[in-house]
């Protein structure tokens, strides 16, 4: 049993049917549309406990007039379109533009929002940080013309013509066991000290996901995986990636750090990390857990239930 995984299960219909071939801007024109905002990386939320700050069409076909509309449909419910508009042509302070919200780093809100807003948020950014960090053709270094609702692109070169679309980038991250039960956390030096969590790593082309398990768990503590079993998944925009969660039975033996990116990892027992505290208030020799909205922590929860 795993908690469920902040950033996932948006029950949104996506509206395929009507995203393919369309053009956002006359979409926002559709009654009930409602409009939630981007600006440089940042989300509009609003209220205690704080959730999406949502634009009427009226006030939203303003702005995007005033930005030059660079919006993407995210889906449909029974009311109508949600639409979400990049304003970062706005000038804003530190606060951000006035909006009648707080623009927020969805990473540092995510665990406070309800479920569904966090998992909206989190699939517009991963669309409007691709748009934002994809403006040139990959193949010609053509300009692009955004499509499909603002979900792909295609290079204006007619000869070339490449289609573009946004990128996740797969990551894998283990909860690795020895036969004593144990787990094996570590810890990279460009962490908050004290903080430990599961291995992770990027997936590598010519990989499967249970190969990455294998071969990160060997590279980052020098030991063997001998099975992997699928846990969880979880939507990781921050940029780009998924977290592909996994529990891996290893050989015993001494983990070994990599020098270059591992500080320290070691076996733990359940009381150990029991013992250990949240970043605000550390536990037992310093040592707390990753975040709540991570998958790390649901699968350290999970093996801690699983006794
Ligand atoms: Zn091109």
């Amino acid at each position: 049993m795993i908690a469920p995984i902040l950033y996932s299960g948006l029950g949104l219909d996506r509206a395929h049917p009507v995203r393919r071939g369309g053009d956002a801007a006359e979409l926002m024109r559709r009654p009930g549309t409602r409009f939630t905002l981007y600006w440089r990386g940042r989300q509009l939320v609003g209220g205690t406990p704080p959730a999406i700050r949502w634009l009427d069409r009226a006030y939203g076909l303003r702005l995007a007039e005033a930005t030059g509309g660079n919006c993407l449909l995210l889906g449909e419910d029974t009311a109508g379109p949600l639409l979400a508009l990049d304003v970062s042509a706005l000038e804003g302070g530190e606060h951000g533009p006035e909006m009648g919200g707080n623009w927020v780093w969805l990473r540092s809100v995510g665990g406070l929002l309800p479920a569904q807003d966090a998992a909206l948020l989190a699939y517009a950014r991963g669309v409007l940080v691709w748009r934002e960090k994809t403006r040139f053709c990959a193949s010609c270094g053509g300009g692009l013309m955004v499509q499909d609702s603002g979900h792909s692109a295609k290079c204006a070169d007619e000869a070339c013509g490449a289609l573009h679309f946004p990128r996740t980038d797969p990551a894998i991250i283990m909860l690795v066991t020895d036969s004593a039960g144990r787990a094996l956390l570590g810890r990279q030096p460009v962490w908050t000290p004290g903080m430990y969590s599961c291995l992770a790593g990027f997936v590598e082309p010519g990989e499967s996901l249970e190969d990455a398990v294998a071969r990160e768990v060997w590279e980052e503590a020098g030991i063997r995986v001998r099975s992997t079993t699928y846990v969880a998944s979880q939507p990781w925009p921050f940029p780009s990636s998924i977290m592909i969660g996994f529990n891996a039975v290893a050989e015993d033996g001494e983990p070994v750090p990599d020098p270059h990116e591992i500080e320290e990892v070691r076996w733990f027992t359940r009381d150990e990390v029991r013992a250990f505290g949240e970043a605000d208030r550390p536990g037992e020799a310093g040592r707390f857990l990753p975040r709540r909205d991570s998958i790390a922590r649901a699968l350290v929860e999970g093996w801690l239930l699983n006794a």
